[in-house]
Parts: C-alpha cells; structure tokens; sequence
C-alpha cells in the first residue's frame, strides 16, 4: 500500500548505482501506487546541474534500465515531476549545502527523510556530519549505506563510529541487496514454513552446502573500483556470508529485525578462523585470462583493466566455511564467487547424505535441494525414481521443480525495490547490523591476511572455465565434487 510523504535524498545522484538501479526501483514503487504524490527524489552530487538537467539523466536511465512495456510515458513524466537535484559537496562545509538546504522549509520538517549514501564509503563519515551541522538530521531521519562498508575490519569500525555519532543504530540501514531478493527471503519462508525441510536441517541428514554466486561479465568499467577490492571483499563477506547465515541459523524466536540478526550473529561468531597460513588449502583465489564465454572470446582481467596494468587481485574465490556449533559440526559450507564463469547463476546446494546401504545395481545419486536465486527464481529437489520400462529396477535422478515466476505468474521486482521502500517504511529486517558486518570482517580478515603471506596462492584460470582446478581440489580432497560436476 501507498505510505506518508517522504524526501528521498540520494547522495552519488549523478553515478552508476543510482541511475542503473535506485530510479529504475523508485519507478516501480511508483507506478504501482506506493510512492505519494507529494514524495520527492533528491539527487545530490557535486555536478553543477539543475533540476532539469538531472531529470533529464533520469529519463534517460528509464529508457536504458526500466524493461519493456513497464515503462509508461505518462508514468514516466508523473514519477520525473518528482525529481529534483542539488549540486552539494558531501566531503566539505562549504556554501554547496545550500542549495540542499533551499529544499526543506518548515513544510516538509516532519517528513520521514531517508538518506541514501551511494558514494564512496569514505564520504559516510564527512557526508553524516555535515547533514548534522546544517540541521539536515530531523527525528524522522535515517541513513542508508551501500556496500562495501569498510575493506577490513578497522576500516569498517571507523566508518560505523563517524555514522554513529550522527544516526542511532536503529537508524541506519546497511544495504546487501542479495537479502531483497525474492528467493532469499523465500529461504526463510522454506525453512520455518515446511517442517519436511526443517526435521531434516542439520548434519543428520545433511552432508554439506555449496553457495555460489557465478557471473558471466568482467569488471565492465568498473576496474578500479574492483581492483582495489576484489571477490572476497566484493561478494563474499557480504552476499554470500549472508546467504549462508540464513541457511545455518537456528530458528528465530520472532520475524522482527533483532530476533533475525541475533540469529545470524550467532552463526557468523561461530565460524571457524580461517588461519594466515592456512589459506593455500581452504580459501582458493584466483583470476582470469584470456578465455571465450559461449562463442565469444574474452579478454583476460589485466587485459581488462588497460593497457600494462599489473594486478594481483582476485575475481574468484572458492574457500571452506565451517560452521563450529552442534547443529553444523563436520557439515562444511563451501562458498564460491566469480566472474567470466561459463553462465549467470546464484544459487545454494544442500547436499544430503548418501544412503546407509543401496539394493540397487543403480549408482544412487544422494538427494540434492537447489535453491536458485538467479536466473529463474525455484526450488528444485532431486531425487532417485524409477526408469519407466519393462527392465527391471533401474533407477535415475529425477527433479522436483518449481519456478516462482511461474508458480505465481508475478513480476518478480528488483531487490532494490522492495529495500528502497523498507528504508521509507523504517522496517530494518531484512538489513545488517553494525556487529554482524564487523563479525564478518573479523572472519574474512585473516584471509587477506594470508593472501598477502603467501603471493603464490593466486591461481590463474581461463575466462568461461569453472575457476581454477585447485577449486576442485578444495572439495574432492574431501571426498566431494561441485555440484556441476556430479555425473
Ligand atoms: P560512481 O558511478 O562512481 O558514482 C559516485 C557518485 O558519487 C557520483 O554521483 C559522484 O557525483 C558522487 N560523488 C563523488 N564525490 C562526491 C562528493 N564529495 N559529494 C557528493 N557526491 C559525490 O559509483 P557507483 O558505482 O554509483 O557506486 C556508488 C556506491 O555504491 C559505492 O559505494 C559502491 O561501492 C556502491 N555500489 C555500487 C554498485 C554498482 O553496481 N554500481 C553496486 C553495489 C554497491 P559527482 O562527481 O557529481 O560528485
């Protein structure tokens, strides 16, 4: 349903994240009702432009962005009217504010106001005090930030203590998309809602849980962004971390936003330290070269990033997480992130136990549940049946299948549309508490670490291959296989 007049003030207006995703999201929110005819859109960034100017960047994005036929001309123009920007320089005090403050007389002071940080994290701090010292901070305030916050742990405490000392915790949000996507709520949804799943969740039945997030594209002129933080920090100490936590957490008492995040805490507190020195075994790194996606040929990373550039940054990651608690003990989490891998998918394994003893002449493949979070959202269980004939018992492995998109015949939206109208709401669940994103630090920290300790851990692999053949080696030294390699 529709909620109260709001100011959405987006600071890093003007850059990719805003333009690709943020107006495509505020859109849809939009044209299905929910945005009042009242609320505003701010842009904020140091481009001298008018209000004009940037509407006419936002229409463009529309264009680019919004799929067909979602986007409505008349919506369209409606949605833009609402739109309005100023020119501020986020790092300084200077005379910029002005043209931020001009836009909140006492007319809209009790509006809720949502700041959206999509700027460099190490503008959090300077952009938080300065909306303080110009009065820009009402009751109704709250503050949200992108990832990554931090590139280690010190850096992430530091970014935490400088909002802090403007916004209460509970009004920050910090953004991890994967926890706006449909599926990954629907993990909840699975869990808590289908006893079947439940009774089973735990190294009784369950032999371990793969977590991958495998994308097709590069670094797409995104390089030096990435460079300087690469798969481990870019996906797997947010993203994947969190997924796992849904997966592994005990039941929550209640579905409000501390019971949830007291669950994952848990979990997170609960890894086992990864050792410096004991990286080249359990968290695999690697980078690509020169390869083909499909049929076409991809140049390799540095290639990618210009002309002479050295890098020893990784855009893949595969690494053993194990979870010390009495449900997961001896059930490792393997966790693995890339780019130029052979297709576009995000989805989590659990791998059940094999059968205590087979009558079968049929090799048994163990039961398998797939939970896709992209592309085409489902479930999908596999099981052992019974070849349709008149020879015998011979059995094969058979899917239990379910598509979303199908099953509800819905749109499925973005992730950010459902996360962008949480923050106008004030409904912190499905974000990250400040301990949980140093909890993960804590962890992955010690990775870097090692990496750093031993330059001979980074392994090359071709673009469009699965990442590089020590990943495989991760998990068949413990007797297991990815499970695209299951025969
Ligand atoms: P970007 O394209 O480089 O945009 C940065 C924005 O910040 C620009 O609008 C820039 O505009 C503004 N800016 C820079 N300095 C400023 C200052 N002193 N005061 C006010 N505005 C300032 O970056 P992005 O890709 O959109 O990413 C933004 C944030 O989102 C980053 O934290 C990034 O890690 C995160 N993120 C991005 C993506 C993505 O897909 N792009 C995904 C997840 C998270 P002016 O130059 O006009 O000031």
């Amino acid at each position: 349903g529709p909620v109260d007049p709001f100011d959405y003030i987006v600071f890093g207006a003007t850059g990719d994240l805003t333009m690709r995703k943020l107006l495509p999201a505020l859109y849809y929110r939009f044209r299905d009702g929910q945005m009042p005819a009242d609320a505003r859109i701010i842009g904020a960034a140091r481009s001298k432009l008018s209000d004009d100017d940037f509407r006419g960047r936002a229409e463009k994005a529309l264009a680019r962005f919004v799929k067909a036929p979602d986007l409505d001309e008349a919506v369209a123009r409606r949605f833009i009217g609402q739109i309005y920007f100023a020119s501020v320089n986020g790092a300084e005090a200077d005379s910029t504010w002005e043209n931020l403050l001009r836009l909140f007389d006492d007319g809209v002071a009790s509006r809720t106001r949502v700041f959206y940080l999509a700027t460099s994290p190490s503008l959090y701090g300077d952009i938080c005090r300065n909306l303080s010292e110009h009065g820009l901070v009402t009751p109704q305030s709250r503050v949200v930030l992108e990832k990554p916050i931090g590139t280690d742990l010190g850096s992430a405490e530091r970014i935490n203590d400088e909002v802090g000392q403007v916004f209460e915790e509970k009004k920050i949000f910090r953004i991890d998309h994967y926890l706006g996507k449909e599926t990954v709520q629907n993990l909840i949804a699975l869990r808590f809602a289908n006893p079947v799943f439940e009774r089973l969740w735990s190294s009784d039945a369950i032999d371990h849980v793969q977590i991958t997030a495998a994308e097709t594209v590069g670094v797409e002129g995104r390089g030096d962004y990435y460079d300087s933080s690469g798969a481990l920090r870019d996906m797997i100490q947010n993203h994947l971390l969190q997924v796992m936590c849904l997966v592994a957490m005990e039941p929550p008492g209640a579905l409000d936003a501390d019971s949830l995040r007291n669950e994952k805490l848990k979990v997170l507190r609960a890894l086992k330290p990864i050792a410096p020195d004991d990286v080249a075994h359990v968290a695999i790194r690697g980078q690509y070269g020169r390869g083909k996606i499909g049929d076409t040929v991809v140049p390799g990373y540095m290639e990618e990033l210009g002309e002479g550039r050295q890098s020893r940054t990784e855009t893949f990651v595969a690494l053993k997480a194990e979870i010390h608690n009495w449900r997961w003990g001896k059930v490792p989490f393997y966790l693995r992130s890339g780019k130029r891998l052979p297709n576009k998918s995000s989805e989590i394994v659990v791998q059940f136990k094999e059968t205590p003893w087979s009558i079968f002449k049929s090799k048994l493949q163990s039961n398998r549940l797939i939970i896709r979070l992209q592309p085409q959202e489902g479930i999908q269980l596999s099981i052992m049946s019974k070849d349709p004939g008149p020879d015998g018992m011979v059995l094969r492995p058979a899917n239990i299948d379910i598509s979303f998109e199908k099953a509800f015949s819905t749109r499925y939206p973005d992730a950010y549309e459902r996360l962008l109208m949480d923050t106008v709401r004030g409904d912190p669940v499905l974000f990250m508490r400040r301990d949980e994103v140093e909890a993960a630090w804590t962890w992955v920290e010690p990775v870097l670490d090692g990496w750093a300790r031993h330059p001979d851990t980074l392994h090359y692999y071709s673009a469009g291959s699965w990442g590089p053949d020590a990943a495989r080696t991760l998990l068949s030294r413990d007797g297991r296989c990815w499970h695209e390699d299951v025969e």
